[in-house]
């Protein structure tokens, strides 16, 4: 029924619970690989062209080292982000340090690393100069205020707290030329799960026109423009992914008129996407422990929001399949749940699956960025385990589930016992 496919099928993942129980999060180690190699070839043309991967949208290391061998670097934006990328081995010009509202020491750190320092916020020049010293390349994030249109998960760039004005960057750039920065980078980061592929042609554009005139006003020369990340994928079953090849090509023919032409290459293409690298390349696999016929069906499971927060955060969807049901009908209506004791914990509502008994396998799709990535720890729910299918086939556990000892090791009971309440 659905075209949405998990690379395990219920006899596999019943083995797998097994050695792990549910509830897990597995990521296809193949897929992401593949996919990487699309984004790869779809800028092929530009030969300085990075991807650095956001961590935010999966901050696990064994799928930031896979990225690694594929070229990419990482976006980090803050202090453990920023280990989490020299744990793999990334340094220097690999990493870009996107943060805003920054604390000295994050900048500290990126500085050591070596890290592109990609400022937030015009204050932050003097505020960087002091704490960690100016490097000698520096980027600025651009908001490009009313002249983008929004996108319902990040906004309207004028009421989005990131970023430069335009007036802003000219005055920036010039005080960074004037203490003798020779090497620069302009950033913009405008969307978020954004489906439409002339979204991203049209942020390059922007950067283009943006590059020419600063360069020509203030006499610099740019080494790269980032274009941010934000492409979308297709959470619901009829959306259509990116076609990244037309954005590439669409970049590629701006890049002769407004580069080539003004004689401003190479100028290198730069992005930070962390949605559409690995989010259509993980599940979250959950059994069905409970179901309840009130006024409506639910059907509750042994995972909740703490372990997928964007249905309850945005209304999200995520597509579901029951393990070994996919072919079967969607007659049931019901709403899928999760045991945290707030009534938004739910993973689908009014959702048309298969009948489910207890105990069946339910997988959620699209969960391999902003998925445990986002998950938390409210009514004491432990984080779930991280699975990685790897090109040979084998599964290996690339984050243990956490245990009751992780959730109390910030509390000390000794104490406790001593103290008088
Ligand atoms: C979140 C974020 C990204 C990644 O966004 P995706 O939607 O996962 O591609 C990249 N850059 C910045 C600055 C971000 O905040």
């Amino acid at each position: 029924m659905s075209k949405k496919t998990c690379p395990l099928n219920r006899e596999q993942l019943e083995a797998l619970t097994e050695r792990f129980p549910t509830p897990f999060h597995i990521y296809d180690e193949a897929a992401i690989r593949a996919n990487a190699r699309v984004l790869k070839a779809a800028f092929a043309w530009n030969p300085g062209f990075k991807e650095y991967f956001a961590v935010k949208a999966a901050p696990n290391p064994y799928l930031m080292k896979i990225l690694k061998t594929e070229g990419f670097g990482s976006d980090c934006s803050s202090y453990p982000e920023l280990l989490l990328a020299e744990s793999v081995g990334l340094s220097g010009d690999e990493i870009i340090f996107t943060s805003n509202d920054t604390p000295a020491n994050e900048y500290v750190e990126a500085v050591d690393l070596g890290a592109i320092i990609n400022l937030d916020d015009i204050s932050h020049i003097d505020y960087l100069e002091h704490c960690a010293g100016i490097p000698t390349l520096v980027c600025f994030r651009y908001n490009p205020g009313a002249l983008k249109g929004g996108n319902e998960i990040i906004g309207h760039p004028e009421e989005a707290k990131y970023g430069f004005t335009r007036e802003q960057l000219f005055e920036g750039y010039r005080i960074l030329r004037d203490k003798g920065v020779k090497r620069f980078g302009l950033h913009t980061m405008v969307a978020s799960n954004e489906l439409d592929a002339k979204y991203f042609i049209e942020t390059a554009h922007i950067l283009f026109d943006l590059v020419a005139e600063l360069s020509v006003e203030l006499d610099i020369r740019f080494e790269f423009v980032n274009i941010g990340g934000g492409i979308g994928i297709p959470y619901k079953p009829e959306e259509v992914p990116v076609d990244l090849a037309a954005v590439g090509e669409g970049i590629r023919k701006l890049y002769e008129e407004k580069i080539e032409q003004a004689e401003l290459s190479p100028l290198d293409v730069r992005m930070e996407c962390g949605r559409m690298i690995t989010g259509p390349y993980g599940w979250l696999v959950s059994r069905v422990l409970h179901k309840k016929n009130t006024y409506k069906q639910f059907v509750g499971l042994d995972s909740c929001m703490t372990d997928l927060m964007r249905p309850a955060l945005y209304g999200a969807y995520h597509h579901i399949t029951v393990a070994g049901k996919e072919g079967t009908p969607h007659d049931v209506v019901c709403d899928v749940t999760g045991s945290l004791c707030e009534n938004n914990d739910k993973f689908a509502v009014d959702r048309a699956l298969p009948e489910m008994e207890i105990g069946d396998l339910v997988v959620i799709h699209d969960t391999g960025a902003h998925g445990h990535a986002m998950g938390f720890n409210y009514n004491a729910k432990l984080r779930s385990a991280e699975l990685l299918l790897r090109e040979n086939g084998a599964i290996v556990s690339i984050r243990r589930a956490e245990t009751v000892e992780d959730y109390f090791s910030t509390l000390d009971f000794a104490g406790l016992a001593a103290f008088k309440a």
